[in-house]
């Protein structure tokens, strides 16, 4: 049983693949979206549980994602959590302020990631519906 549905917006694959087999190993459903037009239309098709939000996207950047998400009623309450390696700093502010729930540095760290990801989901049962 899926355990929720995870949007990935994400342009590179190598990433994403580490981040679907991860979240897999937890029961997530992991959805991909290469840029953020795509990420915001599987997002009103889907409904994701979660959405992880690169920022160094093709199109627009994972900033102007953000704040369109935050802009529809419809996901306006989808915990995004930026996941990115352009921490200069301010970013982790930046991303904050466009509607991010939360920050993950890249590299993706095998050994924390699933944590973080608990961290910002635990208010998912494992039905995926909202406790
Ligand atoms: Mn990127």
């Amino acid at each position: 049983m899926s355990k929720g549905i995870v949007l990935y917006i994400e342009d590179n694959e190598q990433n994403f693949y580490l981040v679907n087999v991860l979240l897999k190993t937890k029961d997530y459903r992991v959805l991909w979206a290469h840029d953020g037009r795509e990420g915001i239309d599987k997002a009103l098709q889907s409904r994701p549980d979660l959405i992880l939000l690169d920022i160094q996207l093709p199109i627009m950047d994972g900033y102007e994602v953000a704040r369109r998400l935050r802009s529809n009623p419809e996901l306006s309450k989808v915990p995004i959590i930026a996941v990115t390696s352009y921490a200069m700093s301010g970013d982790r502010e930046k991303a904050l302020s466009a509607g991010c729930n939360g920050y993950i540095e890249k590299p993706i760290d095998p050994d924390t990631f699933l944590a973080q990801i608990d961290k910002y989901s635990s208010g998912i049962d494992p039905a995926g519906n909202e406790k």
